[in-house]
């Protein structure tokens, strides 16, 4: 049943728009000396190799993380996420190593800052597990994601990003997502919360943003990044992630960014962008 294996897609354009959208909301979370717990609830395995067979069959990565690697003109936000896969790369000048959530997570979490990271894939789990064995202030665990949500909030700091980010290999990942947030939200209302998704079909999109309009929860903002117009073929036109409760300047952050991004990911010119609120305050 678990056959999505991330190692395939790491570092492409959904990647770099997640990872920068979670560095920003944990910057902002630091900006408060006081700890703060992060889940991750779909870790994969924490770091790709993107020299990897797996990596180099797809190559999603040299229309992601690659063509930002170089260029010397980068926002200060994309500096600074770039900065963080530099670390991985021993700050060498070939880029060798991606980093997934849960890395850029170790990379800048404080001592004084908790995080779990969960998967459930039976091979990829030990990866993970091994990546941060002698990490402090992290635990790992082989489990649903979806379930944490339910298991470990409130946490004890009161204050946390929550990053569900699933394969949506199965259709009732997306109505999971839905659920997940609900109990989370009933246990944990002030927390972040960021959810991946991918358009692949609009109609998927739309259903799962209807859905998270009905629950009623206010601060829901969407992000999204488009390599292509929307189409009914095969394959990701664009990619987004919903960030309940987001930091106030996430918006802001975004609309400047966005367009450096687009442009430079996307150098075809069929791509677009959008920040929009699906329910204010
Ligand atoms: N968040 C990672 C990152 O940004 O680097 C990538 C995660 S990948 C998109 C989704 C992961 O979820 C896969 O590694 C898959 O094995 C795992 N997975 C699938 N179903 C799961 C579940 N119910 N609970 C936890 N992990 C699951």
């Amino acid at each position: 049943m678990l056959s999505y294996r991330h190692s395939f897609h790491a570092g492409n354009h959904a990647d770099v728009l997640k990872h920068i959208v979670q560095m920003l909301i944990i910057e902002n979370l630091q900006q408060k000396d006081k700890g703060f717990y992060y889940l991750d609830t779909h870790a994969g395995v924490g770091k790709y190799r993107l020299l990897s067979e797996e990596s180099e069959k797809t190559a999603e990565y040299l229309a992601g993380i690659a063509r930002l690697w170089q260029q010397k003109d980068l926002p200060e936000e994309i500096q600074r996420y770039v900065n963080l896969i530099k670390k991985l790369n021993y700050g060498g000048k070939e880029l060798r190593y991606y980093a997934g959530s849960p890395f850029i997570a170790s990379l800048m979490l404080r001592e004084q800052d908790r995080a779990l990271f969960i998967e459930l894939h039976p091979a990829d789990y030990p990866l993970l597990r091994n990546t941060f064995k002698d990490y402090q202030n992290i635990s790992t665990k082989r489990d649903d994601g979806f379930q944490q949500l339910k298991a470990t909030l409130p946490p004890k700091e009161r204050r946390g990003l929550v990053l569900i980010d699933p394969p949506y290999e199965l259709k009732e990942d997306y109505d999971l997502v839905v659920r997940a947030i609900v109990e989370g939200y009933k246990r944990f209302a002030t927390g972040i919360y960021a959810i991946w998704y991918p358009v692949v079909l609009r109609q998927q999109t739309k259903r799962i943003i209807k859905c998270l309009e009905a629950t009623g929860i206010r601060k829901i903002l969407q992000i999204e990044l488009a390599v292509r117009p929307d189409s009914d073929q095969r394959g990701m036109t664009a990619s987004g992630m919903i960030v309940i409760n987001p930091p106030w300047q996430l918006e802001s952050q975004m609309k400047q960014i966005l367009p450096y991004l687009v442009k430079t990911l996307v150098p075809e010119n069929t791509g677009s962008w959008k920040v929009s609120w699906i329910t204010p305050e």
